[in-house]
């Protein structure tokens, strides 16, 4: 059975003092809950180690926002799969279009990320979507699958049902703009179907597809409870708690 989850992704927010007290304000405000969801933050590199104290034995789970694709070595500045790993972090986000847009990650490139980020144990948080030009022109399925087809579609059925797949339209990014409703459920059965051509129902009704772009707590719940609506990335409002938890508790 596929998960809910809702994930936060706090992006280039936060000093590390901010940040642990987010994250220890999250997992007090959920403690003792009755939680419908798995509850996932994703912080900068430099905060991972002190936010997987914090954090531990809670309610919210760790990721990180990238990770290098190569193994080790001369790379300065990038951080290995192995590297997030070994914080304590069990999820990454791949493939963000942020990534995409501002540090060049392609297909290709994003194609080693997920196989280092499976091979040190980290679950992708896979993120999909097209860009507003792309949908004017009605080719947002097309895009969507050459995506998921390019980076993911190499993978064994076993690595494969390890993915989270985020499908993020650009154009609603931190743009207050949402998908309605109705387009989540369209693209997310669409991504859905594509999954069952290539790997079968199993496969493909187990995958956690996340919907995100400008999810708040007053559109969450109707985001949520469509069929194939398996939770949230949150950006913005995942920098509160106040913001962030009724999201959680949409669910
Ligand atoms: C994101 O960046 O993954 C995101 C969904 O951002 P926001 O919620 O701010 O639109």
């Amino acid at each position: 059975m596929r998960k809910n989850i809702v994930a936060g992704n706090w992006k280039m927010n936060k000093t590390l003092q901010e940040g642990t007290a987010l994250a220890r304000d999250l997992q007090t405000a959920l403690h003792g809950k009755t939680l419908q969801c798995e509850v996932v933050i994703c912080t900068p590199f430099i905060h991972l180690t002190s936010v997987a104290g914090v954090i531990a034995g809670s309610k919210v789970q760790l990721g990180a926002q990238n990770c290098a694709d190569h193994v080790s070595g001369a790379y300065t500045g990038e951080v290995s799969a192995a590297m997030v790993a070994s914080t304590g972090a069990q999820y990454v986000i791949l493939g963000h279009s942020e990534r995409r847009a501002y540090y060049g990650e392609t297909n290709a490139i994003l194609k080693e990320k997920v196989k280092l980020a499976l091979e040190n144990n980290l679950t992708p948080i896979f993120c999909i979507g097209e860009v507003l030009g792309e949908r004017e022109a009605g080719t947002h399925f097309e895009i969507v699958k050459s995506q998921i087809e390019e980076a993911l579609f190499g993978l064994p059925e076993d690595d494969f049902h390890k993915i989270v797949l985020a499908y993020e339209p650009v154009w609603a990014i931190g743009t207050g703009k949402t998908a309605t409703p109705a387009q989540a459920q369209e693209m997310h059965a669409f991504i859905r179907r594509t999954i069952i051509d290539k790997y079968g129902d199993g496969i493909a009704n187990d995958t956690s597809i996340l919907y995100g772009g400008s999810a708040n707590a007053d559109n969450a719940k109707e985001l949520f409870s469509n069929p194939d609506v398996d939770g949230g990335l949150i950006g913005g409002a995942s920098l509160s708690v106040e913001k962030f938890l009724p999201i959680v508790e949409a669910f």
